[in-house]
């Protein structure tokens, strides 16, 4: 056995997305005791960091231990209760899963079905809502699975009309695009840090507002889980210091360092530069003839799913990115199982550079595998959409 030597691949996939420098080096900082008094500041300052990117008040705003999947199951151990009817628009494979872990916690869910690559409407929430006691709705913002961007706000509003709480997950939309907490009425979100946010998995923000802390505080019996028991987590991350687990350290050091990236470069700036990268790509795949899954005002610019086109082998284009390219791109997952590839333009991932290298490699690894595009026509018509579409500073 050898020394570990991972390869250096670039990760233009669905996530993981390549680890920001400056978060490798916070990863190689020494280790502290996770009460000592160096890590309590470092805690506070990531609880601050991560209230700003969600742009809310919420004191509750905190990494939980565990990857994005521990904070989706948090969020809804917490929230539903036994018998609690939950509307979810269901229209990718991360949606499907929010719903099934409803279900396993005692929920009963009220799916609105779309197919994978569309969103939920709003008037389907309203009407579930008349015709239910439903007292929570789910929503995916990034559908990793499907490349759907979800809007949220007035799905918001209308779930405050009805009393109900809103849950919502930002795990690959997360400072990738727009997102206002307290401005939308959200009540709890939660995120990784590997995708937008370019730090490894382990340590996932959520915010939780005071109507889901309070609806949480009154549960008829405690949360099942004890792990994810926010009522114990707040001790821990409060000013009472109680031990709960011993956080992931590093993983804390590595987010709270991604944030301060993302809100260095300004969230604004870094929403146009996701959206510019993505709307070349998709200028770039469309020129050559190919399509995306979902329509463009729909398109979650952190993940773009292009269709992949009749007679190809979605798997071998893939091996070829891997191996000739040293790049991952992502395949299909669940029903889009070869049928789209998912292109992460993620954190520093997002790039001018990384769009024309993708269309370049895409080209030739087409090509490859029996089916030519016109050679150049892909890139070309990126750069005339960079060249049309400066940034703004
Ligand atoms: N939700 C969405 C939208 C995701 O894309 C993912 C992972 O890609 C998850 C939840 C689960 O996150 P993890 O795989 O980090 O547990």
């Amino acid at each position: 056995m050898d020394e570990l030597n991972p390869p250096e691949r670039l990760l233009l996939g669905a996530g993981p997305s390549n680890v920001h420098p400056r978060v490798v080096k916070a990863l190689l900082s020494p280790l502290v005791g996770h009460l000592d008094p160096y890590f309590i500041e470092i805690m506070d300052e990531t609880k601050k960091l991560l209230a700003k990117a969600f742009k809310t008040k919420n004191e509750f705003s905190l990494p939980i231990s565990g990857t994005g999947t521990a904070a989706m199951e948090a969020a809804i151990c917490n929230l539903v209760q036994e018998g609690d009817e939950v509307i979810i628009g269901v229209n990718g494979f991360f949606a499907q899963r929010m719903s099934e872990m409803v279900r396993r916690w005692g929920g009963k869910t009220l799916e609105i079905k779309k197919r994978w690559g569309d969103v939920t409407t709003k008037e389907e929430v309203e009407n579930l809502f008349k015709n239910s006691n439903a007292n929570l709705v789910a929503l995916v913002q990034g559908e990793t699975s499907t490349g759907a961007l979800q809007p949220l706000q007035d799905i918001a509003k209308i779930a405050r009309a009805y009393d109900a709480l809103v849950l919502v997950d930002t795990v690959t939309s997360f400072t990738g695009v727009d997102l206002d907490i307290d401005g939308w009425g959200i009540d709890v979100c939660y995120s990784s840090p590997q995708k937008c946010l370019n730090a490894p998995p382990g340590a996932s923000p959520i915010t939780v507002g005071d109507r889901a802390l309070n609806r949480i505080r009154n549960r008829r019996k405690p949360v099942q889980s004890l792990y994810f028991d926010f009522t114990l987590i707040e001790r821990y991350w409060s000013e009472r210091r109680m031990y709960h687990h011993t956080a992931p350290i590093m993983n804390v050091y590595a987010l709270r360092e991604a944030l301060m990236i993302a809100l260095e470069e300004g969230l604004d700036n870094r929403i146009a530069k996701y959206k510019r990268n993505s709307e070349a790509l998709m200028a770039g795949v469309e020129a050559a003839g190919l399509t995306m899954n979902t329509e463009h005002q729909y398109t979650l610019p952190s993940l773009n799913a292009v269709r992949v086109p009749e007679g190809v082998d979605a798997d071998k284009v893939k091996n070829i990115f891997l191996d000739r390219f040293n790049t991952e791109i992502g395949a299909g997952l669940g029903e889009l199982k070869g049928q789209v590839w998912r292109v992460g333009l993620m954190g520093l991932n997002s790039s001018e550079r990384n769009v024309l290298f993708f269309l370049e490699a895409l080209e030739v690894s087409l090509r490859k595998e029996g089916h030519s595009l016109k050679p150049g026509v892909a890139a070309n018509a990126a750069v005339d959409y960079y060249d049309a579409h400066q940034p703004i500073n």
